[in-house]
């Protein structure tokens, strides 16, 4: 079976080239990122969850490499760097005292009760 080894390695060859491909872009797509903007927020992500519906893309862990590529670059560059949880809520918190707001869903902006600002 030579040419069924041969067939493996050209094919684990061009899975190794697509991976370095993969890593190329994530430090590309995270330089991009951190010299764009002075402050990057990441939304954690559900990477077990995701391999379930694209299992390649996420199971060479370049999803889960962005955020610490980015993270890196981020405050190399001096900026600031905040990962929130996904299940984390974030709506309805003052930006100025982040003090917590109940909020309908009709209820898009709110003036703070606590600092008065809106
Ligand atoms: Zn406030």
């Amino acid at each position: 079976m030579i040419a069924g080894i041969n067939q493996n390695h050209a094919l684990q060859k061009i899975h190794g080239q697509i991976s370095n491909q993969r890593l190329a872009f994530a430090h590309e797509l995270s330089n991009t990122i951190a010299k764009a903007t002075d402050i990057v927020v990441f939304e954690d992500l559900n990477l077990k969850g995701m391999q379930q519906w694209n299992g390649r893309m996420v199971g060479d862990n370049v999803m889960g490499l962005l955020p610490n590529l980015v993270r890196y670059k981020v405050k190399r560059e001096g900026g600031i760097f905040h990962q929130i949880g996904r299940f984390e809520k974030s709506t309805g918190i003052c930006s100025e005292c982040g003090h917590h707001h109940k909020l309908t869903l009709k209820g898009r902006r709110f003036a703070c009760i606590a600092c008065k600002k809106n």
